[in-house]
């Protein structure tokens, strides 16, 4: 067979059909798919960085802006009124999503990064003391990792790292030797960005909570693909971005056990968070202002909501048996490449597939790649520690990502590209 020619994988394409007829049906409702990039039609794989957005979202924007844009909370006006309606609507809508127990629980933050920097400085610069522990994993995206580096610098906590299998899955035998009963916190990816793992979240909630440790959740990845449920997780903060899962940027969410988040002192001052405000002190505003200070990101927020809307008419279990489908048929392709390596095969794994082809820089892959309309991503996806534990050569992987609307004819036309240019730099 010529290296050019798509080759069936037995079985596999076969699963794929009905959810690429889905995908192909969702692919009407997002404009930029309809692209093309260097006179090809836009392969868009780079979706563990960023995802596209579908018409009702953006819609939403301009709805907002060009109906009732008004300040939230303040004004006694009509447009405020619709305004703070929306806003605190769209709360109740991603809370019920992730199912949180109550709104008050759900924080607007701008992002995944944002809610980690919130945690490490409300809630850890406070109660670390000296010699305790903060476990994370080798697989930590920087996110969820230098602003645990940060406060344990401020309290003279320690780090300490659960380290991963060949598989890519965490190293859960070491799990009880490193909680001991020093570590005050957990903080862990739900799904990696690398790697594509899935980890067990709710057993280890369970056996830090044994310790008397909180577990904080890193769902960046998840939360777009898989149903994620707080509750059942049993996690006491859990964070993700809206730009990863259909909706705006510089919108996320941050859900916290309403009694932590009840005796955490405000991460930042201003605006909305106050109850009173005297000339040498403040009181805070109830949950969830007191961790909104300053003019929200009213907008976003509102079309975050319409955004779960969306993904929920669609299904995430759905999404997430879609992505699963996929991502093995991609998988078995790429595998089918010669001198190509796959990194990360834990059973059920999402999505996120970073692969290194043999004395070709990933970098220069991508560039050959995007000449053929493909976008995929190529560096160490903020994840230094893990592409040294890896060995990857040039410290660095490429990546391809799938979300929603993305078929298995894409995938053929990824592989043919990849073949294409590892004959190229032959
Ligand atoms: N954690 C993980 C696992 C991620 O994949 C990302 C984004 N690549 C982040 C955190 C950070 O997300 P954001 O840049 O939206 O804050």
């Amino acid at each position: 067979m010529s290296e050019t020619m798509t080759a069936p994988v037995p079985g596999l394409r076969a699963d794929l059909k009905l959810y690429d007829d889905e995908a192909l049906r969702l692919r009407a409702d997002f404009p930029i798919l309809s692209r093309t990039v260097h006179g090809k039609p836009l392969v868009y794989f780079d979706n563990a960085a960023t995802s596209q957005k579908p018409t009702a979202v953006l819609d939403a924007l301009n709805d907002y802006y060009t109906r009732y844009n008004a300040n939230v909370h303040r004004g006694i006006h009509t447009l405020s009124e619709e305004a703070t309606s929306a806003y605190e609507h769209a709360r109740e809508k991603v809370a019920q999503f992730i199912h949180a127990p109550t709104p008050t629980g759900l924080i607007f933050v701008r992002n995944t990064t944002e809610a980690v920097n919130l945690v490490a400085q409300a809630w850890a610069r406070k109660n670390l003391r000296p010699g305790d522990g903060i476990l994370v994993s080798v697989m930590e995206h920087h996110s969820n990792l230098i602003p645990w580096q940060i406060v344990a610098q401020q309290t003279g906590a320690r780090l300490r790292f659960l380290d991963i299998r060949d598989d890519g899955s965490l190293e859960l035998d070491d799990l009880d030797r490193l909680l001991g009963e020093r570590t005050r916190l957990v903080a862990l990816a739900h799904m990696s960005n690398v790697l594509g793992t899935v980890n067990p979240i709710a057993e280890i909630a369970a056996r830090a909570h044994a310790v008397g440790a909180l577990l904080f959740v890193d769902a960046a990845q998840s939360v777009p693909h898989m149903p994620v449920d707080v509750q059942t997780l049993d996690c006491d903060f859990l964070a993700f971005s809206g730009h990863k899962m259909c909706g705006p940027t510089g919108i996320g969410g941050l859900y916290g056990r309403p009694a932590l988040l009840e005796a955490m002192d405000p991460f930042m001052g201003g605006g909305s968070m106050i109850g009173e405000v005297h000339q040498e002190y403040f009181t805070c505003a109830a949950l969830p202002e007191k961790f909104e200070a300053g003019t929200p990101n009213i907008a976003h927020a509102i079309a975050l909501g319409v955004t779960v809307d969306y993904l929920s008419s669609v299904g995430m279990d759905r999404i997430r048996a879609h992505e699963l489908a996929l991502t093995r048929y991609m998988i078995a392709r790429l595998s089918e490449i010669e001198g190509l390596t796959v990194y990360g095969h834990a059973p059920g794994r999402g999505g996120a597939v970073a692969f290194i082809l043999d004395n070709v820089h990933p970098g220069d892959l991508s560039t050959v790649l995007d000449r053929e309309g493909i976008a995929i991503r190529a560096g160490h996806h903020c994840a230094q520690p893990l592409m040294r534990r890896l060995g990857t050569p040039y410290m660095a992987t490429a990546r391809a990502s799938v979300y929603l609307y993305n078929t298995s004819d894409e995938v053929d036309i990824f592989i043919d590209a990849v073949r294409k240019a590892r004959r190229f730099f032959a």
